[in-house]
């Protein structure tokens, strides 16, 4: 059985063959906390955007910066969603799932899903044991978070220095669509590869042949390195192979420019991944769930 969310992180290579399962719940119900927080509690199957823009025209603050994520609730907690300088782990309540091998019903909190950068339990041991039914996010009158570098920039070009969460959706989205193809009009799947993380001393191999790589520091040691950057230095970016493609805007994101089935697009990936291993000697890691 697959238990499938808004299917926006996932790519067929085949037909599945099996019960494919997708949660409907779309229903959204609000409990008013102490110091004016509320919890938002909302049906898996509610389109992920759908809450972010529920939220902000009420002035409750916390999920701004992940507006226009593709997908649906039920897979925020899975990929732990996050972007510009925000993750979902940072506003999750809790979540009700129904567990597919006792059939029961489990309520879980952070601790129990193991949340980590765009990962979590529900990738590991977890994967495909829990179909999702509620999820529930904390959120606040508390101020936006808006310190990544590209959101700073765009609220700075509308001279805004102190933001509300509104105007921090509207930044996410506008630099969202300049840079990332829409999947309801072009098939992609976000981020194709995941950003690979380097030690020290590899990071001053590849500085001393690519002075221009950016590099950023983790507080748990090693550097992140944007796969999208790689990909495009190895001179991808735009390029097609048959209907098979890699984005204009963004090297990261491998497009289904029409046409192209499931098994063109790994192998424009494989391409891909040779290209930036004899280069850069870095094996990307695909992010994307492949079913085959
Ligand atoms: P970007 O700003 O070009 O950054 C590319 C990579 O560099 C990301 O991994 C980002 O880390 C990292 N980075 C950039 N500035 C940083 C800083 N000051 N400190 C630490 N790390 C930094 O990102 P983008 O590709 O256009 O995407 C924008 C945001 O949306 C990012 O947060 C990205 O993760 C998210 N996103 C996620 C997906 C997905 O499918 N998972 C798809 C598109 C975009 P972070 O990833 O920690 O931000």
């Amino acid at each position: 059985m697959l238990v499938l969310g808004g299917g926006s992180n996932v790519l067929f290579a085949g037909d599945y063959d099996g019960l494919v399962v997708r949660c409907q719940f779309r229903e959204i119900e609000v409990l008013r906390l102490a110091g004016g927080q509320v919890e938002v509690i909302a049906g898996a199957g509610l389109a992920w955007d759908h809450l972010v823009g529920y939220c902000v025209d009420r002035g409750w603050s916390g999920i701004e910066n992940l507006s226009l994520i593709p997908g649906s609730v039920g897979g925020a907690p899975i990929q732990n969603i996050g972007a510009y300088g925000v993750e979902f782990s940072c506003c999750f309540a809790w979540l009700e799932a129904l567990d597919l091998q006792t059939g029961r019903l489990k309520r879980m909190e952070s601790r129990d899903c193991r949340f980590a950068y765009r990962d979590s339990r529900f990738k590991a041991d977890w994967r495909d044991r829990f179909l999702i039914l509620r999820v529930a996010v904390r959120l606040g009158p508390t101020e936006p978070v808006f310190d990544y570098p590209s959101l700073r920039e765009e609220l700075a070009l509308g001279d805004v220095n102190r933001p509300t969460c509104a105007m921090v959706r509207s930044a996410v989205i506008a630099i969202r669509n300049r840079r990332l193809p829409n999947p309801a009009l072009v098939g992609n799947a976000g981020s194709f590869f995941k950003n690979p993380v380097v030690d020290t001393e590899r990071l001053e191999t590849l500085l001393s042949a690519d002075r221009d790589l950016p590099a950023f520091a983790l507080s748990e040691g090693g550097y992140r390195v944007p796969a999208g950057w790689l990909v495009e230095n190895c001179g991808w970016k735009g390029v097609s192979r048959g209907g098979a493609g890699v984005s204009s805007t963004h090297a990261i994101v491998l497009i289904n420019r029409g046409g192209a089935e499931g098994r063109e697009i790994l192998a424009l990936a494989a391409e891909i991944e040779a290209s930036v291993q004899a280069r850069f000697g870095i094996q990307l890691e695909r992010e994307v769930r492949v079913i085959h």
